[in-house]
């Protein structure tokens, strides 16, 4: 094979593969180790970047700097053509695939006024978990270190355009609870996982809570479209 050959050849093998594999990212440990960022290309390929510690906090946000910028490519944001924005997959999505939302910490003026803010819970600093085992259930959602809010306004996170599900819609993803950063730190983020492959172009979507709609006198309303739909609910599918 002569060098333009190979080069035809590889080029070939790129353009021609349009079934993407990815493996799902394993949870971000605390370890000496840095980690490897969780965003992939436009293309599906994993970013090799690795991710040291920050601002000194246990685990960090497992984005490298430039997928915080631009958000993960596995991941696209479209306009909605009556909610604003919305994320989708850019391409088929493993269940299990994780996604770190992010932002900055700080006070939340009014949640019903800041809508994509979320309340952080900084993570054991030294462990890195949520989890307090001096609770009893071990899995506790360690709700009484409340530390303000994350909030993604003028940052590259892109989590924060996933919709919630309407009444015959189900969510596709989730928040596991666990945190990153640190207590009173700059940046803070929170996993995210999806719950069933997510097929190119789907929504994904989270449940924002039953008093998302109430306080802000929404009426909830199916999001999906016929270009980016939504999961439904099993009693809805036909
Ligand atoms: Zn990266």
């Amino acid at each position: 094979m002569t060098k333009q050959q190979k080069r035809n050849s590889t080029t070939a093998t790129k353009t021609s593969s349009s079934i993407i594999k990815v493996i799902p990212q394993k949870r971000a440990k605390v370890s000496e180790d840095s980690i490897q960022c969780w965003a992939h290309s436009q293309t599906g390929k994993r970013c090799e970047a690795k991710i040291h510690s920050r601002e000194g906090e246990p685990i960090p946000i497992p984005y490298c700097d430039r997928h915080l910028k631009c958000g993960d490519g596995a991941l696209k944001v479209v306009n909605h053509p009556f909610f604003g924005k919305a994320l989708v997959a850019r391409y088929d999505l493993p269940a299990k695939y994780r996604m770190a939302y992010w932002g900055i910490r700080g006070k939340c003026a009014s949640c019903s006024v800041e809508d994509r803010a979320i309340s952080y819970y900084p993570p054991n600093p030294v462990t890195g978990s949520n989890i307090d085992p001096t609770i009893e259930g071990g899995r506790t959602l360690k709700r009484h270190n409340y530390n303000g809010v994350l909030n993604p306004g003028n940052t590259g996170d892109i989590i924060q355009y996933a919709a919630c599900p309407g009444p015959n819609e189900k969510q596709n993803m989730r928040s596991t609870f666990q945190y990153f950063g640190l207590r009173n730190g700059i940046m803070g983020g929170l996993e995210f996982v999806t719950l069933q492959p997510v097929p190119k172009n789907t929504q994904l979507l989270h449940w924002y809570g039953s008093g998302w709609w109430e306080e802000r006198g929404i009426k909830r309303q199916d999001v999906g479209t016929k270009r980016y739909p939504a999961p439904l609910r099993e009693s809805k599918q036909k």
